[in-house]
């Protein structure tokens, strides 16, 4: 490697681990719909190729697993920009709702407490 093309690349993913998971990935991201489009002009994957227009990002296939998890093993997948961000946004939201969820059940718990009191 003469080091002239230096690809993007998340700080929290080694080089090595970059590589191979894009090569694994063909250098195209690996969303399937997972950012909430289908796809459909393009086979149900996105794409979107590594290149000098877009450059993809390695992350953990799970988003909501953390950034020590995501090096030490997890599934990695190669993604664009846009399907990151909005996968990312999908998850939190999924998190927020559930942790709103978790919040109501607690207050009609305590309602429920205090009247039996
Ligand atoms: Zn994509
Ligand atoms: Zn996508």
């Amino acid at each position: 490697m003469s080091g002239a093309f230096e690809p993007f690349r998340p700080p929290m993913v080694g080089a090595e681990m970059w590589q191979t998971a894009m090569a694994a990935a063909g250098w195209v991201c690996e969303c399937t719909g997972q950012c909430g489009k289908t796809h459909a002009k393009t086979a149900g994957r996105c794409g979107v190729a590594h290149g000098s227009a877009h450059t993809l990002a390695v992350v953990a296939a799970d988003p909501t697993v953390s950034l020590r998890a995501a090096v030490t093993g997890a599934e990695l997948v190669a993604l664009c920009a846009g399907c990151q961000s909005a996968i990312k946004r999908a998850a939190t939201n999924a998190a927020e709702q559930a942790a709103a969820a978790r919040a109501d059940q607690l207050d009609l718990f305590d309602l429920i407490g205090g009247e039996a009191a």
